[in-house]
């Protein structure tokens, strides 16, 4: 017997309180026609939504895999679908006296806003006007509807679709409206809604003329060939070039295809009980639970997209400066509203999620085109997530997976006020290394920053690249500039630790020292005292000053919630990368739990470093152990006011404190004056100075003689600086303050560089002891893991230490071979022609990068299972990163105080995803 072979249902209706697809089928439908069916089916909803049916994205796939040919069966089930369409409008497609009109829409999975095409007012020829005119009662609205569809028609479908390349680059549909426009200015007309019937008429013939002169073919009278050129069209949008290039920005696969929705039209132009407007179920700026939105009366919703007219409010709530003075929703339809209202409210109950809305009032009757999740800032985030979950609608874990973690950036710093950035065009762009926004006036050197800063200047520092040396002017900057380097850069690292915008690897600009001032590709030319604005999170550059908007996180009590049900819900900790009490007492603030990076060098370098960084150059640059050493006992006062201060703050949470890690050079100066000035300090001649730092320089510092290297070679360095640490917990102890300190080797790559310092360590921990009259002094013994063969010899390594703290910049460094500093060169290149997806300095690369950092913690737990693990690279604070460290075993991460907030998220979001722990 012959088999009967089921048809595929390529074609899904709603309309009437019936739906054949709903939300959960996005994929086949697209989030457009999944949740129209949602909207128009659901028995909770049953919302009065226009009839349709969506043609589904297999449809797409098989149009493309045959050579743009559809399946057999689509042409009845279209029909079929159309049938009952005509049914419920009680209206018939392409009939002379009650035509029914449609739409044709694109809808993907995802949303691709204004990336795909849409044809309104299908159906109209000749003949159907008449019937729409009837109908209608409305001459003017009909014609206004037909040049609407001619213009549509011939841009979408006959010329784009058509494969037409514009003369002169002059498109059909700019054609056209010149030709609308002549007429307005002919008349003196400020709106298309001033236009005359005759003059809509006379258009209209016009239109189809050139339409017939300028694409070589009449526009089709047919309405089904107006239909189906459209459904084409749409599917051929797919593959159009914006479409492309967006899904390749926002990685969506090509495979995916869209999905087509027809549905009956419905008017807001038909006079002035028509009207149509855009809508969220809560406020997308602030959060707020308040129906927010805006409407245009007898307009189509192109119209509030245009933004020709100014919007009206849908009520009081959504009133702003440019709309207050006109009449609200509420006001001028109150039973409308009252529908609309209630109908959002069960929009966001029902779908658990503030809603974005989209509505059309056709005289006097109330229809919903549209809903989908709403887009939304940060704080908005925070806000609806936490509110959501206090009104019981969502639970704990949906509430902390509804933020981003990125997002809580925008709670934490001032930012560029959105407003004012949408219309303005940045003039360069670069990476964006520190949040938040910044103005000032540019200058283009260290000292020039302290300088006009001291003088209540506020200004913005650029520079090429940034060294130590420059830390103090930057600390005075606003926000820093650079045009080289990378996103761990020494700008970049510095200025994320305080939390300080700023955007480096701009390559967009050139500095001209000489003249101090700087050219940017697209000819800004802008020079010393000159106004800039930045926007570090997305890493654009604006000339002049721009407003920037302000944000106190300890009166977010949105924030404060949100942030209890992520402490419950996460396994790993979050600490921080301070130095500082100031540092220190912040991070504690956004919840730290510890320090897990102190860089001893710090107190090197900026405000209050001059007699430390003279004596650590005394230091230096000593001959002989006996100077050395009389060098670091005057040092040793210095290093252990510093740390004792910050453990103090730290009150009872563990310190990891890092032995001296940079290459002893960079703490040298380089220039003559400088270099004067040092050899007069140090009674050493100018001859002598020059040679010793000579004799310091390296071809490849960051492989060089820095990290554990020092302390081998200098054990004196090492001691000293134990004895700091052990000494000021002796004595907080002894005061009765709890204290952990973990003394950090860094750059180790065998166990024997371990064993050597552990024996200075050990032996200076028995001095302290018997001067400090204690048994006891709580502290751990440790190594950074950031050279791979420290990974690799974890298991040995541990043998060893109590801890690791994986040095993911080092490490990621190491493994590609990419000089940290330097990748500003390469890296923008590799990731447009995606030979990397990801700039590993800032995502942690998991297959590579990430393979070694779960060696090391499994290799280092099989020799003690017990082994503390964390991670103090700058990756400590990146999401996704956070995320992988979660699913090591990690126990902790540490990042820089601004980005604990984010990295507490992360951590809580990973035990959600992937379980608690390993
Ligand atoms: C690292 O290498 O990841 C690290 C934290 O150390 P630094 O950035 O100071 O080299
Ligand atoms: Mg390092």
């Amino acid at each position: 017997m012959a088999q009967v072979k089921k048809a595929i249902k390529y074609v899904y209706y709603f309309g009437g309180g019936k739906a054949d697809g709903n939300e959960s089928m996005k994929n086949l439908l697209g989030g457009k026609g999944a949740n129209l069916a949602e909207m128009a089916g659901h028995p909770n909803l049953r919302l009065p939504v226009p009839p349709g049916f969506t043609i589904t994205t297999e449809v797409c796939t098989a149009y493309y895999k045959n050579k743009k040919k559809y399946p057999a069966e689509l042409q009845g089930q279209v029909q079929s679908a159309l049938a009952a369409v005509e049914k419920e409008m009680a209206k018939k497609f392409g009939d002379a006296s009650n035509p029914l009109l449609v739409s044709v829409r694109s809808g993907a999975r995802r949303s691709m806003p204004g990336m795909m095409e849409t044809v309104l007012d299908i159906g109209l020829n000749e003949k159907t006007i008449l019937g729409v005119i009837q109908q209608s009662g409305d001459e003017r609205f009909a014609y206004d509807a037909y040049r609407r569809l001619i213009m549509m028609y011939a841009d979408v479908v006959m010329e784009k679709a058509g494969g037409i390349e514009p003369k002169n680059g002059k498109g059909i549909r700019k054609v056209l409206d010149e030709k609308l426009e002549k007429v307005k200015s002919k008349q003196g007309y400020q709106f298309d809604t001033d236009i005359k019937v005759p003059e809509l008429k006379a258009l209209v013939k016009d239109f189809k003329a050139t339409v017939l002169k300028v694409l070589g073919k009449p526009f089709p009278d047919d309405p089904y060939e107006q239909l189906w050129g459209s459904v084409g069209a749409v599917f051929g949008s797919w593959s159009g070039k914006r479409a492309i290039e967006y899904r390749r920005i926002e990685k969506i696969p090509d495979e995916w295809g869209t999905a087509v929705t027809v549905q009956a039209m419905v008017f807001g132009n038909m006079g002035d009980t028509s009207a149509t407007g855009v809508a969220f179920t809560r406020n997308p700026g602030t959060g707020e639970n308040k129906f927010y939105g805006e409407y245009l009366l007898n307009a189509q919703g192109e119209d509030v997209v245009a933004g020709i007219r100014t919007p009206a409010p849908v009520n009081d709530y959504s009133k702003n400066d440019q709309s207050k003075h006109l009449p609200s929703l509420e006001e001028t339809m109150p039973e409308i509203y009252k529908q609309l209202f209630e109908i959002q409210n069960r929009l966001e109950r029902h779908y658990k999620d503030m809603q974005d809305i989209e509505f059309t009032i056709e005289k006097g009757k109330l229809f919903m085109l549209q809903c989908r999740v709403g887009k939304r800032n940060g704080i908005a985030a925070v806000k609806v997530a936490s509110d959501m979950y206090n009104e019981k609608l969502i639970d704990a874990k949906t509430a902390i997976m509804r933020v981003a973690p990125n997002q809580l950036v925008e709670l934490l710093l001032p930012m560029l006020d959105p407003e004012v950035q949408k219309v303005t065009k940045p003039v360069a762009k670069g990476l964006p290394a520190g949040p938040g926004g910044a103005k000032g006036r540019v200058v283009f050197s260290s000292a020039d920053a302290v300088e006009w800063a001291g003088k209540g200047e506020k200004v913005i520092l650029v520079r090429e690249e940034t060294s130590p040396e420059d830390v103090d002017g930057m600390h005075k900057a606003q926000a820093i500039l650079t045009t080289k380097g990378g996103m761990t850069s020494h700008a970049a690292l510095v200025a994320r630790g305080w939390g300080k915008c700023c955007i480096v690897g701009c390559a967009d600009i050139e500095i001209h020292s000489e003249t101090k001032s700087f050219k940017a590709n697209d000819g800004t030319y802008i020079k010393e005292g000159d106004w800039l604005s930045l926007d570090g999170t997305r890493g654009l550059v604006y000339t002049g000053s721009m407003a920037l908007v302000d944000i106190d996180l300890d009166d977010n009590a949105a924030y404060r919630n949100l942030m209890k049900l992520v402490n419950k819900e996460r396994t790993m900790k979050v600490r921080t990368n301070a130095e500082t009490p100031e540092d220190a007492k912040q991070a504690l603030k956004f919840g730290a739990e510890g320090i897990g990076l102190f860089r001893t060098e710090h107190m090197f370098y900026g405000e209050g470093s001059e007699q430390p960084l003279s004596l650590l150059r005394k230091m230096i640059l000593s001959k002989t152990e006996g100077e050395r050493r009389q060098a670091l006992k005057e040092l040793y006062v210095f290093v252990k006011k510093d740390i004792k201060a910050t453990m103090e703050v730290m009150n009872g949470y563990p310190v990891t404190i890092r032995l001296l890690d940079p290459p002893l050079h960079e703490f040298v100066p380089h220039d003559v004056a400088k270099l004067h000035e040092l050899s007069k300090e140090l009674h050493i001649s100018m001859n002598m100075l020059r040679r010793r730092v000579l004799a310091l320089h390296e071809n490849n510092p960051m492989l060089g003689h820095r990290g554990v290297r020092l302390g081998v070679s200098y054990p004196e360095i090492t001691e000293m600086q134990v004895r700091a640490i052990l000494e000021a917990a002796a004595e907080l102890t002894k005061a009765g303050k709890k204290v952990l300190p973990e003394i950090m080797v860094p750059v180790t790559c065998t166990v024997n560089e371990l064993s050597h310092q552990k024996v200075i360590v050990d032996r200076v921990y028995r001095e302290v002891c018997e001067k400090m009259k204690v048994k006891k002094i709580p502290y751990l013994y440790g190594t950074m893991i950031e050279i791979p063969r420290a990974a690799l010899r974890a298991d040995h390594m541990a043998e060893v230490a109590d801890f690791f703290s994986f040095g993911t910049n080092d490490l990621t460094q190491m493994s590609f071979g990419f000089s940290r500093d330097d990748i500003g060169g390469f890296l923008p290149q590799y990731m447009d022609l995606k030979v990397l997806n990801d700039d590993p300095f800032q995502t942690i690369d998991q297959a590579g990068v990430g393979e070694l950092v779960r060696i090391g913690v499994d290799r280092g737990r099989s020799t003690k299972p017990n082994l503390k693990v964390g991670i103090c690279g700058e990756h400590g604070g990146d999401p996704e990163s956070v995320k992988f460290f979660h699913r090591t075993g990690m126990n902790y991460v540490s990042c820089s105080p601004f980005r604990v907030p984010i990295a507490l998220l992360a951590a809580a979001q990973a035990a959600i995803e992937f379980g608690k722990g390993k």
